[in-house]
């Protein structure tokens, strides 16, 4: 662009090309880098084509021209940032709504856990490590007990609370490595890596003490929660529905032995 507005291009018509910088500047290096850009382009510019022409022989333009050239260009400047604003204001946003929409499809809207998609998603990857690692990884899968007559007794608003202050307990009781999601209606899953089962077992016993002594108070009722909970260990070639279930049988097992149970025991 120097090189033109110097030479003067082709019979004079060589700075209409300087209009091209401007969007460009601004698209390829961002709104402030680009405008600064700019600043240092229109005082080269005009520092050119002022150089007086006995000192450095060069094309001459009117000031008739420069000025129009100018302010042509600063118009064009302006809208190009102002373009560039907006762009970038609208991706800024979208890019948020994505990120904000991607959260919600892994997340259990009522108890803010992981939802079964996002543990699905969590048990391949710890699979994966498992078999590279051959650490241990156990799951938990826990049931309310009889919460059907919860919800019964004290109207669906109370089941929905009981859900959510056991979603709290469960997020207290947890290793930072540990996931717990919400894997059906009543039902939990504890993923817990580098967990062999004899410790699944002591953490599984933890959240029983915690719930036996834990009453949760909703419009004046107070709810017991008990729950029944199976336990498995990750065993080599176990695919993910293998997995889950044998801790679904084992959890039956703590359902027939009479509920509030954990199986197996150790
Ligand atoms: P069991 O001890 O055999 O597990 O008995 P249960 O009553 O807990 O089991 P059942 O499968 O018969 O009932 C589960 C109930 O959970 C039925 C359903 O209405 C309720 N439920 C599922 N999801 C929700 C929810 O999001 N909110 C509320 N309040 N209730 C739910
Ligand atoms: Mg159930
Ligand atoms: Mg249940």
């Amino acid at each position: 662009m120097f090189y033109l507005m110097y030479t003067g291009g082709v019979e004079n018509t060589g700075p209409l090309w300087v209009f091209i910088v401007a969007p460009v500047s601004v698209f390829v290096h961002g709104l402030k880098r680009g405008l600064i850009e700019l600043m240092l382009f229109v005082i080269i510019s005009i520092a050119i084509m002022s150089i007086p022409a006995e000192i450095i022989p060069h094309t001459v333009y009117s000031t008739e021209f420069k000025l129009r050239l100018l302010y042509s260009f600063l118009t064009v400047t302006f809208l190009s940032a102002l373009y560039e604003y907006s762009r970038d204001q609208s991706y800024q946003h979208t890019l948020k709504l994505s990120e904000k929409y991607q959260r919600l499809a892994h997340l259990d809207p009522l108890t803010q856990l992981s939802n079964r998609r996002a543990a699905l998603t969590i048990l391949k990857r710890e699979q994966a490590r498992v078999v590279r690692s051959k650490e241990p990884l156990s799951i938990i899968l826990c049931d309310i007990d009889h919460f059907k007559k919860i919800n019964d007794k004290y109207g669906h608003n109370a089941g929905d609370a009981v859900l959510i202050e056991l979603a709290e307990i469960f997020t207290h009781s947890m290793r930072e490595q540990d996931c717990i999601a919400r894997w059906g209606g009543e039902e939990f899953l504890f993923i817990l890596p580098q967990t062999q089962a004899e410790s699944a077992n002591i953490l599984a016993e933890k959240i029983q003490a915690k719930l036996q002594h834990h009453i949760v108070h909703y419009e004046g009722h107070d709810i017991n929660i008990r729950m029944s909970m199976g336990i498995e260990q990750f065993k080599d070639n176990q695919s993910i529905d293998e997995m889950i279930n044998c801790a679904d049988k084992q959890l039956y097992q703590a359902k027939s032995a009479g509920r509030n149970q954990i199986f197996p025991k150790f």
